[in-house]
């Protein structure tokens, strides 16, 4: 029997919901083994160290043009301002228009977020401990590097919508990972991903000549795989590495000193 806490009703696009809170307690799912890496991917969602690629669930030809039939809608029905702020934000014909332009994207939503559930059950399944890599920490060099290694399309690849929602999609799947390991009694480890999509998955060098595109090629041993799931490797080792720091402190100040040289 569990124990409710709170229940409210939630209205969503002119739909309503009811939402109970309760306690769920753990359930523990065999051990494994196994260490899993997970990327926050360039050009796909993520990749992990599997080599399973997770795409972000694109739109259907036919359930886009409804929605931008929806979107135009709601532009014809907008009145803006000199600064394009619509003026017109209570008018109830606009009021329904934004309403029939939610609803065509939510079960786009649903499908998405039903899809990153799965995900995250089969990462959180396949392995007791799962390195993710830490938000906000990449941006920034990977962006540099694409401009310089290919100015063309990387830099498309990760500018503008594209990139955010990449960003919002693998945000979910970290806090699902989360949420399915704590209930499987599994450990997620936060890992640093500076360089790791620079660092061979099979030698360790670390080039940024290795990547090229879609597909990492390393420089000194030609170790050669899609660049997002090399970049998981390097996430699964840290990971790895990071655990063995917890169990044997002293070595690790070795192993650390190695690293750095
Ligand atoms: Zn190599």
């Amino acid at each position: 029997m569990p124990s409710f806490g709170r229940a409210w009703i939630v209205e969503k696009n002119g739909r309503w919901y009811a939402c109970f809170e309760c306690e769920r307690g753990t359930q523990p799912l065999p051990a494994t083994g196994e260490v899993v890496g997970i990327d926050r991917g360039v050009h796909v969602l993520a990749a992990t160290s599997e080599g399973e690629l997770i795409a972000n669930g694109r739109l259907a030809d036919k359930h886009r043009r409804i929605v931008t039939g929806h979107a135009r809608a709601l532009d014809q029905a907008t009145v803006k301002d000199a600064q394009g702020r619509p003026t017109n934000g209570k008018d109830p014909q606009r009021v329904a228009a934004v309403q029939r332009l939610a609803r065509a994207k939510e079960p786009e939503a649903n499908a998405r977020l039903d899809s990153l559930h799965k995900v995250a059950h089969r990462v959180v399944a396949s392995a007791d401990v799962i390195g993710l890599e830490e938000l906000n920490l990449r941006g920034m060099t990977r962006s540099a590097k694409g401009t310089v290694a290919e100015p063309g399309r990387d830099v498309a690849a990760k500018s503008g919508l594209n990139r955010a929602l990449l960003d919002a999609g693998f945000g979910i799947l970290r806090r699902l990972i989360g949420e399915k390991a704590e209930r499987a009694v599994r450990r997620v480890v936060d890992v640093g991903a500076r360089y790791s999509s620079q660092t061979c998955g099979h030698c360790l060098h670390v080039a940024a000549e290795s990547r090229r595109r879609r597909r990492f090629v390393c420089v000194a041993c030609g170790f050669a795989l899609h660049a997002d799931v090399n970049a998981a490797l390097e996430i699964r080792r840290r990971a790895q590495l990071a655990l063995t720091s917890e169990l044997y402190p002293a070595e690790d100040a070795g192993r650390r000193a190695r690293c750095a040289a």
